[in-house]
């Protein structure tokens, strides 16, 4: 299966060497040409403002919005959630506005309050561990979009249709029940 995953800046080569383990085909994307023939999406972690910067320079905003409506299955983790969002509780910056969320960034703190935990989420069975850095929250969700799990009251995984985001790096620990759940999402 052939995953591709925006390779603007940001740590897209820990979910290419993940994929990798996992039996899938990363195909890193920095054009819009390179879209054609993935069958899954993934946003990764790094900076929100610069990966939107960067894909609105590359002409690759329009052309990721068009193939996310048409219902790859698409996972952002991080920075990729805040880009796939509607908007953040901050300055506004460049979103994708697939997702019917609005999120507040760097909500835990600055880097030194990254921290690590355990958490329940929706559909698995055992507690997942997942690292936060600089990680937003989300504050608002939309009428469509599911909680698949919270730090105390604030959403850190959420799910709309196809598209699967992450406060936090299941791409850092070895985890690779995000991705699992995201490449099985209907298309
Ligand atoms: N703080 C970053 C941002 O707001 C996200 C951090 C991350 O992806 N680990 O874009």
């Amino acid at each position: 299966m052939q995953v591709g995953i925006l390779a603007l800046q940001g740590d897209f080569r820990e979910h290419a060497q993940l994929l990798s383990q996992m039996g899938a085909d990363p195909v890193f994307v920095r054009r819009a040409e390179e879209l054609d023939g993935i069958e899954a999406l993934i946003i990764p972690g790094g900076e929100s403002t610069t990966i939107g910067k960067l894909a609105d320079r590359y002409g690759l905003l329009q052309p990721l919005r068009d193939i996310i409506a048409d219902g790859i299955p698409t996972l952002g983790t991080c920075a990729g959630l805040i880009f796939l969002a509607a908007g953040t509780t901050g300055p506004s910056q460049i979103h994708l506005g697939v997702l019917d969320v609005v999120v507040e960034r760097n909500a835990f703190g600055r880097q030194v309050d990254s921290f690590e935990a355990d958490l329940a989420v929706t559909g698995l069975d055992q507690p997942l561990h997942a690292v936060f850095i600089r990680a937003p929250i989300v504050d608002k969700v939309g009428g469509d979009v599911e909680v698949l799990a919270s730090v105390g009251d604030n959403p850190v995984m959420v799910r709309q249709g196809n598209i699967v985001a992450t406060s936090f790096h299941p791409e850092l620990t070895g985890e690779t029940r995000v991705h699992r759940l995201m490449l099985t999402q209907e298309g």
